[in-house]
Order: C-alpha cells, then sequence, then structure tokens
C-alpha cells in the first residue's frame, strides 16, 4: 500500500495532514465532508475504492472538512455518531492490512505490543484506556503477567479502534468558519433522522443499574453488547412497546434502525427474561447492592425501600 492509500484509509494519521498540506478548502470537499457525516448519522458509512490521485487527496481532505464542520455545530450527538462510524469503518481496513500496518497505527496511539513466547503483551495502563466496556476485557477477566495483559490480535485491532474513536471525538471548536462550512451545519441539522426520541425518567423509576444505562444513553454514550441485551430485556419485561424501545436506542452513536428492529423483535419473540443481578454483575453493570435478585423485582418494592436503595 502506498502512502497516499495508507492516508486515504486512516486521514487522521501524520501522513494524511502532510498530503492535503497545500489544498484549499473548496464546495466539494465540504460536499464530501458532509456527506461523511450524514452517512455516520445513517449508519451507512463503509470502505470505498478510490482510483484517482486527485480523487484520493479530496477524500482525505474530506475527512478535515468534517471535523471543522463538526467542531462548528458543537453537537456531541453527532460527533460521538460520526467517531464511532468512522472507527469502525478503519476497523474493516485494519482486518484487511498487514500487521505492519496495523502496528503503526497501534503506535501512534501507544498501542505497543511485545512478544512474550507466543504471547502477545500490552501494558496495563494502555489496556485500560482503550479496551472496551464489555466483561470480556475486564482485567479480572485476563491473563497478566508480568504487569502486561494478553491479548489476541483481533483484540489488538479492537483496541485500536477505540482508540481511533476517541482520538476523532476530540474535535476543537470552530467559532467563525467559512460560510460553505456554516450552510453545510444546517444542511445536517435538517436532515438528523427525526425517529430520536428523548428519554424522560423519574427517580425511582427503575433500579440503579438501568438508570445509570439510561443516563448514558442520554448523553449519547456507546453501550456494549451485554448492556443492550439487559437493557432490552429489562424494557421488554416491563411491557414497554418496541417502537418506544427503537426510540430509546436511536440515541445510541452506532444507531441503526433494521438491526435494532430485528433484535428488539427477536428478543421479545423469543421471551428472553431479564437476567439475574448476579449476571448482571458479571458484565459489570452492577451498581447498587439492591438484594433483590433480579432488577425486575425492583417494582414489587414500596417507594421508601426504594429511596433507601439510591442512597
Ligand atoms: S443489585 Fe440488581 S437491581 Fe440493584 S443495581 Fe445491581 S443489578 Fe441492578
Amino acid at each position: 500500500m502506498d502512502g497516499l492509500d495508507f492516508a486515504v484509509r486512516y486521514p487522521f494519521s501524520s501522513e494524511a495532514r502532510a498530503f492535503i498540506g497545500d489544498l484549499q478548502l473548496n464546495e466539494h470537499i465540504v460536499e464530501l465532508g458532509t456527506e461523511r457525516i450524514l452517512k455516520a448519522l445513517n449508519g451507512t458509512a463503509s470502505a470505498k475504492v478510490i482510483y484517482h490521485e486527485s480523487d484520493k487527496k479530496n477524500e482525505i481532505a474530506s475527512f478535515a472538512a468534517a471535523r471543522m464542520i463538526l467542531g462548528y455545530m458543537h453537537n456531541s450527538f453527532i460527533t460521538n455518531k460520526f467517531a464511532v462510524n468512522e472507527s469502525k469503518v478503519m476497523h474493516g481496513y485494519l482486518n484487511r492490512d498487514d500487521d505492519t500496518t496495523v502496528d503503526k497505527i497501534g503506535k501512534t496511539f501507544g498501542i505497543h505490543t511485545q512478544k512474550e513466547n507466543e504471547r502477545q503483551m500490552l501494558g496495563i495502563p494502555v489496556y485500560i484506556s482503550f479496551s472496551p466496556k464489555a466483561p470480556h476485557y475486564r482485567l479480572i477477566n485476563r491473563r497478566i503477567f508480568n504487569g502486561l495483559v494478553e491479548i489476541s490480535n483481533d483484540e489488538k485491532k479492537r483496541l485500536i479502534e477505540e482508540a481511533i474513536k476517541k482520538h476523532i471525538e476530540k474535535i476543537p471548536m470552530v467559532s467563525d468558519p467559512p460560510v460553505m462550512i456554516q450552510d453545510a451545519a444546517k444542511r445536517i441539522i435538517d436532515e438528523l433522522p427525526k425517529h430520536q426520541t428523548k428519554i424522560e425518567v423519574k427517580d425511582n423509576d427503575h433500579p440503579p443499574c438501568i438508570m445509570k444505562l439510561l443516563e448514558s444513553v442520554k448523553k449519547h454514550e456507546n453501550l456494549s453488547h451485554p448492556a443492550r441485551w439487559f437493557l432490552a430485556t429489562y424494557l421488554l419485561a416491563i411491557s414497554m412497546e418496541e417502537e418506544a424501545i427503537v426510540g430509546i436506542y436511536s440515541n445510541l452513536p452506532d444507531f441503526n434502525e433494521k438491526i435494532t428492529r430485528y433484535q428488539i423483535s427477536h428478543a421479545k419473540k423469543k421471551g428472553y427474561s431479564v437476567p439475574s443481578c448476579a449476571t448482571v454483575t458479571t458484565y459489570g453493570l452492577c451498581c447498587a447492592i439492591c438484594r433483590i435478585g433480579t432488577p425486575i423485582r425492583w417494582h414489587q418494592l414500596d417507594k421508601s425501600n426504594k429511596e433507601a436503595l439510591r442512597k
């Protein structure tokens, strides 16, 4: 892979910045940047095959234009969606690229693994910084030797994806951009998916673990798969309509309406029950000592018990 192709795939890299150093922002680049954001919002961002050198440079510049638009919009929901979708596309490239490229990108974020016998090891602080919020990645479930965590190649790429996402999320504010950037921001607001639902919950409506998840969803933070699964079984168990659950999930930065509808309806058909508190604890999602066995029993507690547990 030559340097320009590398820069197209990883537009946050120093190589990418060098390629677009002398390129002027224009309507076409801003249009490409706008499309990039809209695709992220619709969950349709995907890898591209580009043949011509000028198109490749425009593609790299579109990433910078998208960041400028996002810096002007200063909207955490849109920025999160952009970061999640872009980092997923780059994860796809990492899966196709050779180990040298994966190592090069990893080192950009300090993800520098060492070989010990046949094991691939990573320092604990870096591991903690970029490991996803899933039980499988919790330190307690990992093999640790001499202060280093053993990781597989796939896990290394997942950590790099997380590092790229965090990097992209850090967008400086842009206060007075060119008019074409301001117009692009207006267009994105006009085309925002309209089904996003505002989440309104009152104190004690749900057990602490569910309240915490709903708070995260409200802030458009990503949820791990076990967290999504747990939340869905709970919301179905309290007889929430499928449409309302999809509305809640629409706040997630990697929301895909079709997949979400399918998963919710599949869970409902199968009648999966809400996991016990012991299972929720193994997911790392328990945040109180309610002694009710399963979160769904929260609704059998009286008001004073609920309040006592929240303190
Ligand atoms: S004890 Fe059960 S209900 Fe309470 S926060 Fe933990 S998992 Fe949720």
